[in-house]
C-alpha cells in the first residue's frame, strides 16, 4: 500500500474550501482531518502550506487527433493528454467520431484504438453522430452500456457532420427513452453556408470574415431550435460551446421554464475576441474556431452566464492546428482555415485568473472546470471532488505564482499559443492521478498508459 499526505493547504472543492490535510492510499482519497489533528504518517508527504488543493479539472469537450477537412488535429491522445496534465486537468472527455456511412461502433472501436494505452491521465469519450438512422438510433443503448453516455449532433457543417431536424428530433427521442445526454453543435449550416459563398464572391477572404459569417443570430436561431426539438422529444441538452450573448439568452430562458438544458463555454469566448480573428497578415488563423469569436461585448454576459448557472461548464474544445502547414491551408479562403484552438493546457489557469479578476468565486471555478463537468457526464464523486472515496486526482495550486503562456514553454503539440504572452497569476505545482504522481514542480514524471479510458454513467443533473 502507498500512502501519501498532502499537508497544510486550502483544500477548495465547489461545496467547501477548508484548511485541511489529505490522505490518500493506493490512488484513492481516503480521508480529510484539521492540521494537526490525526496521527497519519506516509511514505510520501508534500506540504501545501499557502497552496490551495483541487481537485484535477475535467475537460469535458477535447479533439484529439481530429480529422478535419484535408488535416488531422495536431495533438495525439499522447501528446495532448500530456500538456492536460501539465495545466492541471486530470481526465478529458474526447468526441469518438462516426463517419457518414459507417457504424457508431466502426467509429467508437477507432477511437478506443487511438486512445488506449496512449494517455497520461484517465478518459472518457462521448459519441459525435454524423449519421442518424435506423440502425445507428439502434446502437445508441448498447454504447450507453459501455459508458458512452453522451451523443454529439451538429446543426452546422453540412455534408460532413450535420444532422437535420428530423433526424435531430429522432435522436433526442432516442435519448429521453434511454437516459443519453444529446451535446448540440447549434449553428444554423445551411444559412451560414450561403453567407460563406457570398462573402467569398465579394472577396472577402481574410480570417476575420469567418467571425462575420457565421451570425451570432445564428447561433442563437439554433440554439432554440434545439431546445424546441428536446421540449418536443422530452430529451435533456447540452449546448457546447456558446459564444453568443443571444444564444445564452435562449439557454436562460429554457432554464427558467424549468427545463433541463445545460450549457458550457470555452475560455476563448471568454478572453478572446473578434480583435484577434481581424489581426493582420493571416494572423487571425490562429483564432478561428466554430462556433466563432464573438466582439468583446459578449464576454461580460458569458461571466455573468456563469455567475448565475445559465451556463455550467467551461470546457476547452481542444482542436490544435499548427499555424504553419495547418492554418495555412486557409490563405486566401477562410473557408479553408481548420476549425480549432489549443487550450486544454490552459484552462485552470486562465478560470483561476478569473477568479483573480473577480469574476468568479474560487468556489465557482473549481465547479465550472472540476465538478459540473463530471456530474453532467456520469463521473462525479469519483472525478470532481476531493472526498472521500474519491480518485486521487489532486493538484496543489500555488494561486500567488505568475507565469507567462507562450508557445515557446507550452506541451501542447501545436506552433502557436492563443494566449501568446498573457501573464496569469496562478500555478500548478503537483499533479496527481489516481494517487501516481504525474507532474511536481515542474517535472513532469507521468508517462503514457497511466490514463485509463472511463466507463461513465448518465448524466447526474436529471
Ligand atoms: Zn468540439
Amino acid at each position: 500500500m502507498t500512502r501519501t499526505l498532502i499537508t497544510g493547504g486550502l483544500v477548495v472543492t465547489a461545496a467547501e474550501e477548508v484548511l485541511a490535510d489529505v490522505l490518500i492510499e493506493n490512488g484513492t482519497v481516503v480521508a480529510l482531518a484539521l492540521p494537526g489533528r490525526h496521527q497519519w504518517s506516509a511514505e510520501r508527504v508534500f506540504d501545501a502550506d499557502g497552496k490551495y488543493v483541487i481537485p484535477g479539472g475535467v475537460d469535458a469537450h477535447t479533439h484529439m487527433e481530429l480529422p478535419f477537412g484535408a488535416t488531422v488535429a495536431s495533438d495525439t491522445f499522447e501528446t495532448g493528454t500530456r500538456a492536460a496534465a501539465w495545466g492541471g486537468t486530470t481526465t478529458i472527455v474526447d468526441f469518438a467520431v462516426q463517419p457518414k456511412g459507417t457504424s457508431l461502433r466502426a467509429g467508437l472501436d477507432a477511437w478506443h484504438a487511438k486512445a488506449d494505452g496512449r494517455c497520461a491521465i484517465d478518459y472518457g469519450l462521448h459519441m459525435i453522430m454524423s449519421d442518424v438512422n435506423e440502425s445507428t438510433l439502434r446502437e445508441m443503448p448498447g454504447l450507453i452500456g459501455e459508458g458512452v453516455t453522451s451523443f454529439k449532433l451538429f446543426m452546422a457543417y453540412p455534408g460532413v457532420f450535420y444532422s437535420d431536424d428530423g433526424q435531430i428530433l429522432r435522436a433526442m427521442q432516442q435519448a429521453a427513452d434511454t437516459g443519453a445526454l444529446i451535446m448540440m453543435h447549434a449553428e444554423n449550416g445551411p444559412a451560414i453556408d450561403v453567407l460563406v459563398e457570398q462573402a467569398l464572391a465579394r472577396g472577402e477572404r481574410d480570417p476575420r470574415y469567418h467571425g462575420e459569417v457565421r451570425k451570432a443570430l445564428l447561433e442563437a436561431e439554433a440554439t432554440h431550435r434545439a431546445i424546441q426539438l428536446a421540449r418536443v422529444a422530452g430529451s435533456p441538452l447540452y449546448v457546447v460551446h456558446v459564444s453568443a450573448r443571444e444564444a445564452l439568452a435562449e439557454l436562460a430562458a429554457a432554464r427558467d421554464l424549468g427545463l433541463p438544458v445545460f450549457g458550457e463555454t470555452c475560455p476563448q469566448y471568454l478572453f478572446l475576441s473578434t480583435d484577434n480573428l481581424a489581426e493582420p497578415d493571416f494572423e487571425g488563423a490562429k483564432y478561428v474556431c466554430s462556433t466563432p469569436l464573438r466582439p468583446k461585448d459578449h464576454q461580460e454576459a458569458l461571466w455573468r452566464g456563469l455567475r448565475t448557472d445559465d451556463l455550467q461548464v467551461v470546457s476547452t474544445d481542444h482542436c490544435p492546428f499548427c499555424f504553419k502547414g495547418q492554418k495555412e491551408l486557409g490563405r486566401g479562403d477562410f473557408s479553408k482555415i481548420p476549425n480549432g484552438l489549443p487550450g486544454v493546457e490552459n484552462r485552470m489557469d486562465l478560470l483561476h485568473q478569473a477568479v483573480v479578476d473577480g469574476h468568479l468565486t474560487r468556489r465557482r471555478w473549481i465547479e465550472i472546470a472540476c465538478a459540473a463537468p463530471a456530474r453532467m457526464f456520469g463521473l462525479y464523486p469519483r472525478k470532481g471532488t476531493i472526498a472521500p472515496g474519491a480518485d486521487a486526482d489532486v493538484v496543489i495550486y500555488d494561486p500567488h505564482a505568475t507565469h507567462t503562456l507562450s508557445a515557446a514553454t507550452h506541451h501542447m503539440n501545436v506552433d502557436y499559443s492563443a494566449y501568446e504572452g498573457r501573464t496569469v497569476t496562478g500555478r500548478v505545482e503537483t499533479v496527481l492521478s489516481r494517487g501516481e504522481v504525474v507532474l511536481d514542480r515542474g517535472h513532469y514524471l507521468g508517462r503514457p498508459g497511466h490514463g485509463a479510458f472511463l466507463p461513465r454513467s448518465t448524466c447526474q443533473y436529471l
